[in-house]
């Protein structure tokens, strides 16, 4: 069932949508009670012309909030003694802007000016929005139910509808980041999503060879590769009617797993009933297993790859990425030399042998 959608406006003007699983809640009579101050100022992106890619700088994010005690948690909903930034309650899924974005739209999207003649800058138009996947503060993605995780993707897919219609936008990525190991900054179950004014640097180089491709063959990139894995079927996790979990044949992550639907689709709101409500038990099913492979929470970051909203659009194909850069028990990999300065990947697991671990378990 499609959750119901009420949005609010926080004291400083965002916006908060909640998405609710029971029919006429009205979350939405809560106002927000504190007196924020104005939204910082917006970042600027900063062309770097040797490697032809956007660097986005937003001093402001140095000051937010880092790890604050659990009851001062402001992903939590409003209490009689902390007033964070849910004023409901309660509440299932609720989505709302970042006080500390990297991109803002709040901001005239088109003034380019120069840092020097080669390095030109833009504001850093966009939307940086958190999706909190549930109020209980202690929980976990891969403790949700079934029911919740549909409820997710649906907030997903209409952030994604959203957000993509704005013309300035063109790309819009969700994602999770999980366990401090990976930097996270608050503890409370949530994701994060951004709307680029820009295709980011792996997204175009995505369609470099996604062009080259469909020019020789007439065929979709990633719809080959997927075939390919079903094929071989050696680093297939799991698979349902419509999805498959593989770990890809060049996998740069010690634990690295694509879901993907058995149908090119170019983001979540493409997605039909039956493949949203066939996704959730799958991917609930891999989290369980990051989480086995060691015995205890794995920090994992989880990335949808969707399409561009411009030129490249019909060669997206939506896919879920999950990796962990926990190697073993007690050792992360780390990026360094070759992987930082020369983006060049060192896989310590061979990607069959990761697959066979994680069917194992
Ligand atoms: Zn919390």
């Amino acid at each position: 069932m499609t959750p119901t959608r009420s949005s609010v406006r926080l004291s400083d003007g965002r916006e908060l949508i909640y998405f609710d699983e029971s029919p006429g809640s009205s979350r939405s009579s809560y106002p927000d009670t504190r007196q924020l101050p104005p939204p910082p100022p917006a970042s600027q992106l900063r062309y770097d012309p040797l490697t032809d890619e956007w660097i986005a700088v937003a001093a402001h994010r140095n000051t937010r909030t880092f790890l604050p005690p659990s009851d001062a948690c402001p992903l939590c909903p409003t209490s009689e003694r902390f007033a964070s930034e849910i004023p409901a309650p309660d509440y299932d899924v609720v989505v709302f802007e970042n006080q500390f974005p990297s991109f803002s739209d709040r901001i005239v999207p088109d003034e380019i000016t120069q840092v020097t003649g080669m390095v030109p800058v833009r504001p850093g138009y966009g939307r940086c929005e958190v999706v909190c996947f549930t109020s209980d503060h202690d929980s976990a993605f891969g403790s949700l139910p079934v029911s919740r995780v549909r409820t997710v993707i649906d907030a997903l897919a209409d952030r994604t509808a959203e957000l993509s219609a704005v013309p300035e936008v063109a790309q819009v990525f969700p994602f999770e980041n999980r366990g401090v190991e990976i930097g996270v900054t608050l503890h409370h179950p949530h994701g994060q999503i951004y709307a680029y004014p820009t295709v980011t640097p792996k997204t175009a180089a995505y369609l470099r060879a996604a062009r080259r491709h469909f020019d020789k063959t007439g065929r979709n990139l990633y719809a080959d590769v997927l075939a390919a894995e079903q094929e071989a079927k050696v680093r297939v996790v799991t698979s349902n009617d419509h999805w498959t979990a593989y770990v890809p044949a060049a996998a740069r992550w010690p634990f690295e797993v694509h879901v993907a639907p058995h149908r090119q689709v170019p983001d979540l709101p493409a997605l039909t009933d039956a493949e949203r409500d066939a996704f959730a038990p799958l991917y609930l099913d891999i989290l369980r297993r990051f989480d086995g492979l060691f015995g205890k929470p794995m920090p994992y970051i989880s990335a949808w790859h969707q399409a561009v909203t411009g030129a490249g659009r019909e060669l997206g194909y939506l896919h879920l990425q999950l990796f962990s850069i926990r190697r073993a028990a007690d050792k992360l990999k780390f990026l360094a030399g070759s992987e930082s300065a020369m983006g060049a990947f060192v896989n310590d697991i061979v990607p069959e042998a990761a697959a066979q671990r994680l069917r194992d378990i």
